[in-house]
């Protein structure tokens, strides 16, 4: 097991720095160019909704939580913005409150499509959570010798 956790500013500019640590994080198991991409889509997703819907240009915190358990990648994505009113509407595809920001409501489906599993705890007025698993394939032998 090994974790570790990142706190950063909800300002979009933090929004691919975090998914490069998410990358660096699991470099030494050899993901994939499938796998590195599917994991850094679906956190770059999970962590641009925390900064303009949770925050909405106010400034606030976004904690990423990071969980190696063998090769099953758990990270958590966390806010304490405004929260989700209703979940089931927002994970539907082109649901979107932003649609003036040309937002395609395309996020959650594509976290949920790529994510071996995902769930998403939030509360009006205290924020969101959004959990993602994601299990990295097994490298065969030959291939983790070089
Ligand atoms: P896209 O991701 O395609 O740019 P989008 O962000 O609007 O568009 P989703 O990521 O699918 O689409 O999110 C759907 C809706 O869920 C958002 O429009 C927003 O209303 C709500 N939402 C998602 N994440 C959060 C969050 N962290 N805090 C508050 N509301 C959120
Ligand atoms: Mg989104």
């Amino acid at each position: 097991m090994n974790e570790a956790c990142l706190l950063f500013d909800a300002k979009i500019e933090n929004e691919p720095f975090a998914r490069c640590v998410v990358a660096s994080f699991i470099a030494r198991l050899n993901p994939t160019m499938d796998e590195l991409i599917e994991i850094k889509t679906v956190v770059s997703e999970a962590v641009a909704n925390a900064i303009i819907h949770g925050y909405d240009g106010q400034e606030g915190k976004v904690e990423m939580n990071l969980k190696l358990d063998n090769r099953t990648l758990s990270v958590t994505i966390k806010d304490e913005g405004l929260g989700i009113e209703d979940i089931s509407k927002a994970l539907q595809p082109l649901y979107t409150t932003k649609a003036h920001l040309e937002r395609s409501g395309m996020g959650m489906t594509i976290m949920e499509s790529l994510s071996d599993d995902f769930k998403i705890d939030s509360e009006v007025g205290k924020g969101t959570r959004v959990t993602i698993v994601k299990r990295l394939k097994e490298v065969s032998i030959h291939e983790s010798d070089h």
